[in-house]
């Protein structure tokens, strides 16, 4: 497996996959790898010839008071995981070839960003959008993997190449979850005990709406209550966001009638891990 650091290396070793008729498959991941980032190399494998993973703690997607400095970085057993999962290239590039001084250009996803996450963490989308399409314009992967763990990104991300013409299909992932239910995350190591055995809980009440939804239930109030009761056993999970949008638009929903979309945020107590979990019922992102 290559690492690659820098941009127009990475751009050459793509070109080199496509001369031999190799299709490439891109893997966008901020490291500290774990199962679900794994999944989505194993779904790259199973749809491209080649499949490069960008390794990349991208600070223009952190606001200031989030933990862009403290964010896990361990890239030598990153680089393992991903060599032992099948990737062709690791690309970790300087946070200074990606923004250099004179850096001036950002991509900017316009309704979709401004509701659920990117309500409380302005400018967050305007950075993963910017970093993705600079990722896509350094490697021109035929397809690009997203986990479905972060919903909104892979509604704002399959936007941004619908409306910039990007020729690249964006395939999305199921969440891998540890046993307990709690959705796979790199956040998950700042948890205390106590929260880790709560946050579990979180995926319990999503279930509650699932079920509700296949006896028939499509009232979204309802539907959100039943997460309420089940969080109400977990004082330490405090909710950010409980919400039922439209999987296209992003929009709240009062009754369901097609897909949606129920999205939750929750913050933690004691450690302040801000955590994000959902479930699309009806259909699919
Ligand atoms: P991150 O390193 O957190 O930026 O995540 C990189 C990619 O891995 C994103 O597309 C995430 O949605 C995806 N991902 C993160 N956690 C999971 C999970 N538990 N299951 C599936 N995909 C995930």
């Amino acid at each position: 497996m290559k690492i690659i650091r820098r941009p127009d290396e990475m751009r050459a070793l793509c070109r080199d996959f496509r001369t031999a008729g190799r299709t490439v498959g891109l893997v966008p991941t901020m490291g500290a790898l774990h199962e679900g980032h794994l999944s989505l190399v194993q779904m790259s494998r199973n749809i491209c010839d080649a499949t490069v993973m960008s390794i990349f703690v991208n600070p223009i997607q952190f606001g200031p008071a989030e933990d862009y400095q403290k964010y896990p970085r361990p890239f030598d057993s990153d680089c393992e995981k991903a060599e032992a999962a099948g990737c062709d290239a690791v690309f970790a590039p300087e946070q200074g070839d990606m923004y250099p001084p004179d850096y001036a250009s950002y991509v900017e996803v316009e309704r979709i960003t401004g509701t659920l996450c990117g309500a409380s963490r302005p400018g967050h989308f305007r950075g993963v959008a910017t970093v993705v399409l600079k990722f896509f314009n350094i490697v021109s992967p035929q397809v690009a993997i997203f986990g479905q763990k972060d919903a909104q990104q892979v509604v704002v991300i399959k936007r941004m190449a619908a409306d910039l013409n990007v020729p690249v299909k964006i395939a999305v992932a199921p969440i891998v979850r540890e046993k307990s239910g709690l959705a796979m995350s790199s956040r998950n190591i700042y948890l205390t005990a106590e929260e880790r055995t709560q946050s579990s809980l979180i995926y319990k009440g999503l279930l509650a709406v699932s079920k509700l939804f296949d006896k028939g239930e499509r009232v979204a109030q309802n539907l959100k209550a039943a997460i309420g009761e089940v969080l109400g056993a977990a004082p330490l999970v405090s909710p950010e966001y409980i919400e039922i949008v439209n999987t296209l638009t992003l929009q709240p929903l009062d009754t369901i009638h097609g897909a949606a979309l129920i999205a939750i945020a929750m913050r933690m107590k004691t450690s302040k891990t801000r955590l994000i979990d959902n479930i699309v019922l009806g259909g699919e992102l």
